[in-house]
């Protein structure tokens, strides 16, 4: 019997999936067929081969339970907000930054004990802690504690723990990059493009852009100096001054060696209204863009991979799901990460933690973990995350895809929001179409 399936036309051809992710294309006839359950030979053998009907029910339990697997794992992720303040002034700046001279908001050694002592009772194997802000360099010496404190605690429990900083590059000089390739903290940045586009969303007494583009090469070539096997991350943020600018991204980023870029949209987590209206575009607008730099990258056989692009491949094409934490059913939020402000207060997620509202507010470094992540308002947001409302349950991408409480309070003001209104689920379905198209229908033609 085949199992629960939705459809999705694209072209001539039709997209088939069941619950557990499993897929194929179909042509009109071999869809009408299944309608009909008059399935032939030669059909019946396909779609035993794509799993999409199954002779042993264990096997659909075993798709299920391998694309599910981040159940069975524990929060691994974990943001810490070292200080509230930052250094520079971005147009699209969600953190709540607060003015240099606050030194009251940033975490102090106390809280920041608390904090890793808390983190170290997830039940995850893997434990990343990341460092933000505000600009976490602000407050060097309590991130210098942290990651000594979390490597002496880790000794004696012996989990995979990577620390990763997050940072605009302000401040970074000689001793922080020896400090941080010597602790082996990953290192990521902002860098929206050529010097034009990134100085003009930043407000900074001088070119931020040099500063970023000098570290980067720096950090990287004392990788190799090192002989140390990693590369520095660099996250682009997409205002609506980089539209025009699809080409240029990514040449920038392949100049500088980095061969990774994900094209990420905005999401509305609260701007002042005059900033979102100047900052924000149209998910049709977006996906115009997405689409001419994917076109850039495959016309031109650029060595890069665009991030987003990947992360629905792996999806579509593999049984274990790639685990991104923004787009799976639940998504991250508590059972993935959870996020710490710099007074110690516990949010169900780092963007939810921007949003500085109540409901996302789970519980303090004080607890105890067990009790902070299944507390009733983090197993609501949990639930809230779940696409199991109608719109989704009909949608062919729905084994794949996911829904974001805090989009959804931020845009709608309900955490459960109304899908088809999002500019994520049409961004979401247009990403999709493009990639099945070219990871199973190109290749069939
Ligand atoms: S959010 Fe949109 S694309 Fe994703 S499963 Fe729901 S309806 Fe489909
Ligand atoms: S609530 Fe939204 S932003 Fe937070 S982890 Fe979930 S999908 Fe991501």
């Amino acid at each position: 019997m085949i199992d629960n399936y939705r459809i999705r036309k694209i072209g001539d051809k039709y997209f088939l999936s069941t619950d557990d992710g499993s897929s194929i294309i179909l042509n009109i006839s071999e869809l009408k067929q299944i309608k009909k359950e008059t399935v032939p030979d030669n059909l019946k053998k396909k779609l035993l081969d794509k799993e999409i009907i199954t002779k042993n029910i264990s096997k659909k339990i075993d798709n299920l339970r391998k694309r599910n697997d981040f159940l069975f794992q524990g929060t691994s992720l974990h943001v810490i907000v070292l200080t509230k303040r930052c250094n520079m002034s971005c147009v699209y700046c969600h953190a709540g930054r607060e003015n240099e001279s606050k030194k009251e908001l940033d975490m102090d050694l106390n809280t920041a004990k608390k904090t890793v002592d808390f983190i170290f009772q997830s039940p995850s194997n893997k434990i990343t802690i990341e460092f933000q802000g505000g600009e976490p360099l602000l407050n060097w010496s309590v991130l210098k504690f942290i990651v000594e404190y979390a490597h002496e605690l880790n000794d004696t429990i012996g989990k995979d723990l990577q620390i990763d900083l997050v940072t605009n590059m302000g401040l970074m000089d000689e001793e922080k990059m020896d400090y941080l390739i010597e602790k082996n903290v990953g290192v990521c940045t902002s860098l929206d493009g050529p010097k034009e586009l990134h100085d003009k969303n930043r407000v900074h007494n001088k070119s931020n852009y040099e500063e970023v583009i000098y570290w980067i090469k720096k950090f990287n070539d004392e990788y190799i100096k090192r002989d140390i096997d990693s590369q520095i991350n660099a996250l682009v943020t997409i205002t609506k001054n980089s539209l025009k600018y699809s080409k240029e991204i990514i040449d920038e980023y392949a100049k500088l060696g980095l061969n990774m870029v994900h094209l990420r949209f905005l999401n509305n987590l609260g701007f002042a209204k005059s900033a979102w209206e100047k900052i924000s575009y149209t998910p049709e607008e977006f996906i115009g863009f997405w689409n001419k730099s994917i076109d850039y990258i495959q016309i031109n056989k650029i060595n890069m991979i665009e991030r987003g692009y990947n992360i629905i491949q792996a999806k579509l094409k593999n049984k274990k799901d790639p685990n991104y934490l923004e787009m799976r059913s639940p998504c991250g939020a508590v059972i993935g990460q959870l996020a710490y402000d710099y007074n110690g207060l516990i949010y169900t997620c780092d963007e939810a933690r921007m949003l500085n509202e109540d409901l996302f507010h789970i519980g303090n470094v004080n607890q105890e973990f067990a009790q902070v992540v299944t507390c009733d308002k983090a197993c609501s947001i949990v639930n809230s995350s779940i696409n199991d409302q109608f719109i989704c349950d009909t949608c062919a991408y729905k084994p794949y895809c996911g829904v974001c409480p805090v989009c959804n309070y931020s845009e709608q003001g309900n955490i459960i929001g109304k899908i088809t209104q999002t500019s994520r689920c049409k961004i979401y379905m247009s990403q999709f179409d493009r990639v099945v198209k070219e990871t199973f229908i190109k290749h069939n033609s």
